[in-house]
C-alpha cells in the first residue's frame, strides 16, 4: 500500500531523511520510534505529499508520489493523518469538522456526510458532544475528534504523529483504546508514538529511526527484548 524506496530529503544542507527504504502492506500497522530530530515527521509528511523529497520514490495506493499538487491531493483523500496538536478548526462545531472535507474534497451531499460523521463520531463516543466546539472539549475527546474526522473520508491508510504526546496523563488510554480498535478492524496504519504497550499490543513491526535514517526494523517483541543497534539500545533505556 505504501512504498519507499530510495527516498532522501534535505532541508537546505541538512539532510532529514537518508536512503530510506519501507514497505508498507494492505492491513499492516507500522510503529516508528527514534530520538527528536531522527526524521519521524518529516518521513510521514513525506508519505502524505505535505514534504517534496529529492531522490527516491514513494508510491501510495498505487501513485507515484510527485511534486504535482494534484497528486498529493489525490494522495490525502485516501490518507487521513492525525497530529499531535489536534488541528480541529476552532470556528466549526465537531460535527461541522467531521463534515467539511467530505462535502467540499468527496462532493457528498450533507445529508450523507452527517451521517457518516455521527457514525464515527458514536463510534468514538464523542456523539453527544456534536454540536459543541473544539475549546469546549478535553484534550483526549479533540484528539478521539480528529480521528473520526480522519475516518470520515474513507482513507485505505492511517497516519500518526504523536497522537498522545501532547495529553495529559489520564487521556492517553482513551485515544490509544480508539487507535487500538481501529487497528484490530485491519485499517493500515503508520503510527510516530513513543507508547511502547501500544507498540507491543498492535505493531507488527517496529521502526526505529535515527538521524535520518531507518537504523533497525523488528517486531515489537524482539525490538524491545533485543535491540540490535547500540543507538536503538540506548535509546530504550531512555524511555524506561
Ligand atoms: P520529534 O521527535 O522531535 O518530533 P522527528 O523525528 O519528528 O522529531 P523531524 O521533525 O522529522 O524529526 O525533523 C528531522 C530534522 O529535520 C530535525 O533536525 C529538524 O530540525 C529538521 N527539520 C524539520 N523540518 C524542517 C524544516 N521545515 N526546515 C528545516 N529543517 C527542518
Ligand atoms: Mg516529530
Amino acid at each position: 500500500l505504501v512504498t519507499l524506496s530510495g527516498v532522501h530529503k534535505s532541508f537546505g544542507a541538512f539532510k532529514a531523511l537518508s536512503d530510506i527504504t519501507l514497505s508498507v502492506a494492505p492491513g499492516e500497522k507500522v510503529v516508528v520510534c527514534g530520538p527528536s530530530g531522527s526524521g519521524k515527521s518529516t518521513m510521514i509528511r513525506c508519505i502524505n505529499g505535505l514534504e517534496p523529497y529529492q531522490q527516491g520514490k514513494i508510491t501510495v495506493a498505487g501513485r507515484y508520489l510527485t511534486e504535482e499538487e494534484e497528486v498529493g491531493r489525490a494522495v490525502r483523500q485516501e490518507v487521513g493523518m492525525v497530529f499531535q496538536s489536534f488541528n480541529l478548526f476552532p470556528h466549526l462545531t465537531i460535527l461541522e469538522n467531521c463534515i467539511l472535507a467530505p462535502q467540499w474534497v468527496q462532493g457528498k451531499s450533507r445529508d450523507e456526510a452527517v451521517e457518516t460523521a455521527r457514525r464515527y463520531l458514536k463510534r468514538v463516543d464523542i456523539l453527544e458532544q456534536a454540536d459543541k466546539y473544539p475549546i469546549q472539549l478535553s484534550g483526549g475527546q479533540q484528539q478521539r475528534v480528529a480521528i473520526a474526522r480522519a475516518l470520515c473520508m474513507a482513507p485505505r491508510l492511517m497516519l500518526f504523529d504523536e497522537p498522545t504526546s501532547a495529553l495529559d496523563p489520564e487521556m492517553v488510554k482513551e485515544v490509544l483504546d480508539v487507535m487500538t480498535d481501529l487497528a484490530r478492524e485491519g485499517m493500515t496504519m503508520i503510527c510516530v508514538t513513543h507508547e511502547m504497550g501500544f507498540a507491543q499490543a498492535v505493531a507488527d513491526r517496529v521502526i526505529f529511526m535515527d538521524r535520518g535514517r531507518i537504523v533497525e526494523q523488528a517486531p515489537p517483541r524482539a525490538f524491545f527484548t533485543a535491540p540490535q543497534s547500540a543507538r536503538a539500545q540506548e535509546f530504550l533505556a531512555q524511555l524506561l
